[in-house]
């Protein structure tokens, strides 16, 4: 028998998609292992209201364990959390794709020795205990990680636990007292901002239309939108913007971002660096629009524009208006 514990991150009177997704899966699994999935929630009193708490049951968590503490920090979830697995014996930590989730699932791992797998797109249960699948070789293969240590600590990739419709089912709402290291106290929230992209997922997507550090500004993404909403595809990005933070990581293609196969991939001021072409070179259709005429990545496209993409950009999307409306 073995219980799970996931971390429910809320704003704004809401759950994220990912952490209900996660509670989703967590029941799933803990009915699997005889026993039973719980959420941890940290915030502001106001912010935790009996009714938000208790609509976790809804998605199958049978305990909400309720923390006072300040919201969007990492450093006090990780004591939060390892405080109840200690008292209540979790074997599993479970949190659904995020930076965030990312931050908060390493520290808990650090804290209770645990074993970790990151990036996780399913979770099974074999011979009673918890493997995790996690795809490794730019996605080509899928590895299956078991844990030896007490607690098992997984994370999930970005949407890849899908949150069901939440039942009339409700959880038991139980305030918990923590008493938070004084490191966990230093740093603040200072403001807050929703990144672009972040709920997209490209690798479904059967046309891309990528930006580089060409667009200029962050900005610059708004033409690339419009383009890919009249084609009925995604915006996708390199490494370079995502960091500068134009763009949501989770968008990013490339050796540490997303390896995708699309019909068309329309790469917009993107130089072709080798690390963001094994992300991409799969695709089945390759334009680049650059305007340096030794870019690297006229040497692997299908077809390559030389120019200014902020001319070239809103012109083409007015072209595939014009054809569509024909
Ligand atoms: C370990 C490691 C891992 C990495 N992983 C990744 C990864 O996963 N994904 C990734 O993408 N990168 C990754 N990188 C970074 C990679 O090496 C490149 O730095 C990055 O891909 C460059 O991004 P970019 O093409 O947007 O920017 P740049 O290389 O700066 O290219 C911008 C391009 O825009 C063109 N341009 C400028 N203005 C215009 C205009 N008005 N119209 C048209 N074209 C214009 C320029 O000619 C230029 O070719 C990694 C690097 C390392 C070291």
């Amino acid at each position: 028998m073995m219980s799970i514990l996931v971390y429910a991150l809320h704003h704004e009177g809401a759950f994220n998609k990912n952490s209900l997704g996660a509670v989703t899966e967590g029941a799933r699994l803990a009915v699997e292992l005889g026993g039973e999935c719980h959420a941890l929630v940290l915030g502001e009193p106001a912010a935790l209201g009996d009714e938000l708490c208790d609509s976790l049951g809804g998605h199958g968590a049978t305990r909400v364990f309720r923390v006072e503490g300040p919201e969007g920090l990492a450093q006090p979830v990780v004591d939060a959390m390892a405080q109840v697995i200690r008292e209540q014996g979790h074997g599993c930590a479970l949190f659904g794709g995020g930076l965030l989730g990312f931050e908060i699932g390493a520290g808990l791992t650090a804290r209770l020795d645990a074993g970790v797998c990151m990036e996780v797109t399913g979770v099974r249960v074999q011979d009673g205990k918890l493997v995790a699948e996690r795809p490794i070789l730019q996605d080509s293969s899928v590895s299956d990680v078991h844990f030896r240590s007490d607690v098992g600590v997984i994370i999930g990739r970005l949407n890849a636990f899908e949150p069901k419709a939440a039942s009339d089912a409700t959880a038991t709402v139980e305030d918990v007292s923590v008493e938070f290291a004084p490191h966990s106290l230093k740093a603040r929230m200072v403001s807050r901002g929703e990144q672009r992209g972040a709920d997209v997922n490209i690798e479904d997507a059967d046309i891309l239309v990528a930006g580089g550090r060409g667009l200029g500004k962050a900005e610059g993404f708004d033409a690339l939108e419009d383009l890919a909403g009249v084609l009925g595809g995604a915006v996708a990005a390199t490494r370079a913007v995502v960091d500068a933070g134009w763009y949501s990581y989770a968008a990013q293609i490339g050796q540490t971002g997303k390896t995708v196969s699309p019909k068309l991939y329309l790469a917009a001021g993107i130089s072709g660096a080798i690390q963001h072409k094994v992300g991409m070179q799969g695709s089945e259709h390759i334009v680049a629009i650059n305007k340096d005429a030794n870019a690297p990545i006229f040497e692997f496209s299908d077809l390559g524009v030389v120019g200014d993409l902020n001319k070239i950009v809103p012109k083409l999307t007015e072209a595939v208006k014009a054809r569509k409306g024909a």
